[in-house]
């Protein structure tokens, strides 16, 4: 099969390549068809080396950075992860084969509809879905073990950050509408420890918490 194939180079020459180790993320990324979770236009495109556009001005990370904050995340099969963002469904979908259980939070609502969608037809029992703002987080599902933000933030929303479990893990890209840098947030009993991964661009984070819409 041609997209085994370009999944299983992806994986090798992006992803391995530059360093992430975690065997759970790496057969995660083996095994998601990201081809699915882009136009048939695109197809041929899912497995490269950048963003793609998934409509409503939105994009489909790139594969290594998927990688990246989901490595972020030392995620076991134990854990609950709110993803900010459902966008096309396919970091939760790479969420989904590591942790327990995805909760997913979209704003727009047809990109809410067509993930929602896609998780049934491929299987995805453990990604629960949800049409809203998500940058006042999901409380009454809270606490997570993990928390991912797949939209640029002007600041950490501390709503968020009172979500995560004692032990549990936030990545989110902060910074202006250009440039971010992934933050990782580790709270433990007392504190918040907080980390620079590196440069990152993505689509703004837009709501109550987020950037004021336009
Ligand atoms: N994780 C996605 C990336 C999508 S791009 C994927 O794998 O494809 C970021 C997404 O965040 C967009 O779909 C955008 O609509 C959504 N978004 C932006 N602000 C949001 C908010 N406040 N709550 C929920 N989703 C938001």
């Amino acid at each position: 099969m041609k997209f085994d194939r370009l999944r299983h180079d992806m994986v090798e020459k992006q992803i391995e390549a530059r360093g992430v180790k975690d065997s759970r993320v790496l057969a995660a990324m083996r095994k998601v068809p990201r081809h699915l979770f882009v136009s048939e236009a695109l197809m041929d495109q899912a497995y490269n080396d950048f963003p793609l556009p998934i409509g409503e001005q939105q994009t489909i990370s790139q594969p290594y950075i998927v990688a990246e904050m989901t490595q972020a995340l030392h995620l076991t099969d134990k854990d609950r992860v709110l993803e900010i963002g459902t966008g096309s469904g396919y970091q939760a979908a790479i969420l989904a084969q590591i942790a327990y259980r995805v909760y997913t939070v979209e704003r727009l609502h047809s990109l809410y509809v067509k993930a929602r969608k896609l998780f049934d037809q491929l299987g995805y029992h453990n990604i629960v879905t949800r049409y809203s703002d998500g940058t006042t987080g999901w409380k009454d599902e809270s606490p997570f073990d993990a928390i991912i933000v797949t939209a640029g933030a002007p600041e950490i929303p501390e709503v968020l950050v009172k979500q995560l479990a004692i032990g549990g893990r936030m990545v989110i890209p902060v910074g202006n509408q250009y440039a971010q840098e992934l933050t990782k947030i580790v709270r433990d009993e007392k504190d918040i420890h907080q980390t620079n991964l590196g440069g990152c661009r993505f689509v703004k984070l837009v709501g109550e918490y987020g950037w004021r819409e336009q």
